[in-house]
């Protein structure tokens, strides 16, 4: 049976917590861990990050708290201030409806907001051992009302050199506290340890095989092929993707994607089998450092590759091998929380997926795509998640210090702060919140011309960007897909009918892609991005074809503008 939150005896206002942050079910180190520490037990884990270890030591601390007092009650020692930082965040978060007050100490930054929090009072302090020495040694912090200690990665602590500094520490706080320490390993410096200042721990082991159970939830969207793009950029704003691996039918297909949704200021990469070696591995690296959150692969690229519990798997294209797609949705699945297929199927694929529903003897739901309000929602959410985080975890000497440099030449506090959200939120002008089409089921007679190939019915089409160098029509799936729409092929250098050609005096040696052309000119002079008509992106300039309708509003908001970082002039081409 499935164990509860509720079930392991946690408060209200921690279970209503962990289910806002989308916790269903405890991981096995929490099913573990938690009852132990519960119960007031020492607890020995051996677990590594992404196992929920946090939560395992975090939820009975803050059940144990006493709230109506603020001595300092629990104390945590982390190896990094990276990791003070991730832990203060998960207290804050686990324990916003206790009212608990943390506070993160560690070295590299002033004392003034550490002592300040110290001093006001708080129930938790998390910090890397230095610098909570030396705030035991300036009297500002004082253990002697500790009751629950936790070492996190100790393992890591040991290897900095840390020891002695963490057994002043335990040394200093009462010997009746509960001690939980969590390491990757349990070697013999940390068993000794236990040894010496645990009281009959609970031995609780992680295997790491074991971590993983894989519950998939798949959902396929039916779009048109012009707005995949769009409808993929709304469900990776929307969902809570901690790292995707998308696949794509073709390698240009995945180059051309990943370069329109950098442009949309995803922190995305193309893995693609003419990679060399080197180049894999560098992309590979910033993967797991959390530098990139979403690859664009194909299956071939895939193959081979060490990536396993990625939070989504997304088919831009139907897998046309059923067993391809058993292999791509492999891949997600986490720790106790549920992986995520998403899977795009235009109206004449849908037969591919009946295919696979068959051959797996399992249902794939069908999604509802975002509306432009719940994406508007989101990005608003999210803004106002990571200030309150910053608020309650950073320190801002320097930044209150600019602050007032500014009041005193006569700003407004108020607009000065309106005009810094305004800069922090300026990513979002690149990421236009397209229209998406309608899915339209097909007639027999065009569904006979899709197979046939028969273009009058916007068949077996691939679109691609016009004009530029290398690879076949078909081999490019891509971005140029969400903005051709419907509209019939043209060739290179002919305009389509109501498009006015405009020229852009940057091109390829300035980096420009499609998806700068379409998110600058569409957010910018606020027009639909299906009024952007063909790009032709050359070596030093661009052309770009615009509705005749909107052309106006476009050269008179953006004859000059910024695309890469660079100022380019917007003209007609034939001016
Ligand atoms: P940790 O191992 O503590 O670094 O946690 C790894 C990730 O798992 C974090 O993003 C947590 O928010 C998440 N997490 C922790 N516990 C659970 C849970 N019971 N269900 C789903 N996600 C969890």
């Amino acid at each position: 049976m499935t164990l509860t939150f509720e079930s392991l005896g946690l408060r209200q206002q921690l279970v209503q917590a962990v289910m806002e942050l989308g916790y269903e079910n405890p991981t096995p180190i929490q099913e573990r861990a938690i009852p132990a520490l519960l119960e007031g037990r020492d607890v020995l884990g051996q677990a590594q990050t992404g196992t929920g270890k946090t939560a395992a030591f975090a939820l009975p601390l803050l059940e144990r708290l006493d709230m109506s007092t603020r001595n300092v009650q629990g104390l945590i020692l982390t190896p990094t201030r990276e990791l003070a930082l991730q832990v203060t965040e998960a207290l804050y978060q686990y324990g916003k409806h206790m009212g608990t007050r943390v506070v993160a100490i560690y070295g590299g930054s002033s004392y003034a907001r550490q002592l300040k929090r110290l001093e006001e009072g708080v129930h938790v302090v998390v910090g890397t051992p230095g610098r909570v020495i030396d705030l035991i040694e300036k009297r500002a912090l004082r253990l002697n009302h500790v009751s629950y200690m936790v070492l996190d990665e100790a393992d890591e602590m040991l290897k900095m050199g840390f020891i002695d500094d963490v057994t002043t520490i335990l040394n200093q706080t009462p010997s009746e506290r509960q001690t939980a320490l969590f390491s990757a390993t349990l070697s013999d410096p940390i068993r000794e340890i236990a040894r010496k200042y645990m009281h009959d721990p609970q031995v609780v082991a992680i295997e790491q095989k074991t971590l993983t159970v894989p519950q998939i939830e798949q959902r396929y969207y039916l779009v048109e092929e012009n707005s995949k793009v769009a409808a993929l950029t709304r469900l990776l704003e929307v969902e809570h993707v901690s790292s995707a691996l998308i696949f794509t039918r073709t390698k240009i297909g995945a180059s051309n994607l990943a370069d329109t949704l950098l442009a949309r200021q995803f922190p995305v990469e193309a893995l693609h089998g003419d990679l060399s070696q080197e180049a894999r591995e560098t992309v590979m690296r910033r993967f797991r450092r959390g530098q990139i959150t979403i690859l664009v692969a194909t299956d071939v690229a895939a193959r081979g590759l060490d990536i396993q519990d990625m939070s989504h798997v997304v088919n831009f294209d139907v897998p046309y091998d059923a067993e391809d797609y058993v292999h791509r949705i492999g891949r997600t699945g986490r720790a106790g929380r549920e992986g995520i297929a998403i899977t795009m199927v235009t109206p004449r694929e849908r037969r591919w997926l009946k295919t696979i529903e068959q051959f797996t003897r399992q249902p794939i739901k069908r999604g509802k795509l975002p509306t432009v309000d719940e994406v508007i929602a989101k990005r608003d959410q999210s803004f106002t998640e990571k200030l309150s985080g910053m608020l309650e975890t950073e320190d801002f000497e320097r930044e209150v210090n600019f602050l007032n440099s500014l009041i005193a030449v006569g700003y407004d506090q108020a607009e000065i702060a309106a005009a810094a959200i305004r800069v922090a939120r300026s990513f979002e002008t690149q990421r236009p919140i397209e229209d998406i089409q309608e899915p339209r089921e097909r007639t027999y007679a065009e569904r006979q011309a899709a197979r046939t190939g028969d273009r009058r019915f916007g068949g077996e089409r691939r679109y691609g960007r016009e004009g530029e160098r290398g690879g076949s029509r078909e081999e490019r799936g891509g971005e140029r897909e969400s903005f051709d729409g419907d509209r019939p092929r043209r060739r290179t250098g002919e305009r389509e009918s109501g498009m006015v050609r405009l020229m852009i005096d940057a091109g390829r040696v300035h980096g420009i892609q499609p998806g700068d052309v379409v998110g600058v000119i569409a957010s910018e002079a606020g027009i639909p991005g299906r009024a952007i008509g063909a790009i032709d992106i050359q070596k030093n300039q661009t052309f770009v074809d615009v509705n005749e309708m909107h052309v106006e509003r476009v050269l008179k908001r953006m004859r000059t503008g910024t695309m890469r970082g660079r100022q380019v002039t917007l003209r007609r081409a034939d001016a």
